[in-house]
């Protein structure tokens, strides 16, 4: 799935091939993709210019003049900007029509991608369920241990939950964790101020870090690849089960938290004794 970083990494790399450019029409060809009515989301579109690109969490926000397109790719969403003459793949599900000539493609093999249109006013109200951006100048130490509070949950499971930070998936909460030099299964009950402050530090580190890995992916965009943000990773332990911690030579070893798989180094890692 997609975290912050590749989600950046679309919007970007859209902006940079589309941004401008007015959508002259509109095949929605697996409707369930489309939140709401279909032809009002086309009606809402059509004839106006993709004017504003952004993000928040795993959220791409387009603004198209007078409303915000807003979509979540989840598993495996990806966008193609196409010839207009180019042949539909299989998994094509929504066609943008531009002026120039070229077709955005939305792709996805899963379909558990989502598009909606929404009024600026709504987009905050929509997204307010999630918490700081990782760059938010309010993340903080003290913010991370007041919304841990007395939850008897896993950092892992703390880093991935949406509602205190936005944008982190199960790529960058290991690698968080081991930038914090903690287990992911360590309660955040037991988590003290002092480190709290070393794993905002670590959020804002990993998340600008991969951001700029996949920013240099942004100007070699190939048409065959699609927009998917996916980008050649740095990764310190996540995918990299046998191999030796490049701090401490120790083997990684892949384990399951809260059901997702989890790459941690036990010697690095520590759960902080009671
Ligand atoms: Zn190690």
């Amino acid at each position: 799935m997609p975290e912050l970083p590749e989600v950046e990494t679309v919007v970007r790399t859209l902006e940079f091939l589309i941004g401008g450019l007015k959508i002259t029409g509109i095949d929605v060809l697996y409707p369930p993709i489309v939140k709401g009515d279909v032809s009002s989301f086309s009606s809402a579109l059509i004839n106006k210019r993709f004017t504003g690109f952004s993000r928040r969490g795993k959220y791409a926000l387009y603004t198209i003049e007078d409303v915000v397109l807003m979509v979540h790719l989840r598993m495996e969403g990806r966008f193609y900007v196409m010839d207009h003459d180019s042949p539909i793949a299989k998994h094509t599900h929504v066609i943008f029509h531009l002026e120039n000539g070229k077709q955005l493609h939305y792709h996805d093999v899963r379909k558990f991608g989502r598009m909606e249109v929404l009024m600026p006013a709504d987009v905050n109200v929509r997204l307010s369920m999630l918490g700081l951006e990782p760059f938010d100048s309010r993340l903080s130490g003290h913010y991370l241990k007041k919304m841990a509070g007395n939850r008897d949950i896993g950092l892992k499971t703390f880093l991935l939950d949406q509602r205190f930070v936005a944008g982190i998936g199960n790529i960058y909460a290991d690698e968080i964790c081991f930038c914090a030099r903690l287990h992911p299964e360590t309660n955040v009950r037991k988590i003290s101020l002092k480190r709290f402050n070393e794993i905002a530090n670590c959020i804002k580190m990993i998340m600008s870090q991969a951001i700029a890995d996949g920013g240099t992916t942004i100007r070699t965009y190939t048409s065959s690849l699609g927009v998917s943000g996916r980008f050649q990773l740095s990764l310190n332990v996540h995918m990299r089960k046998g191999e030796p911690c490049r701090i401490c030579a120790q083997t990684i070893i892949k384990t399951r938290v809260s059901g997702r798989g989890t790459y941690v180094c036990q010697r690095c890692q520590k759960r902080i004794a009671d």
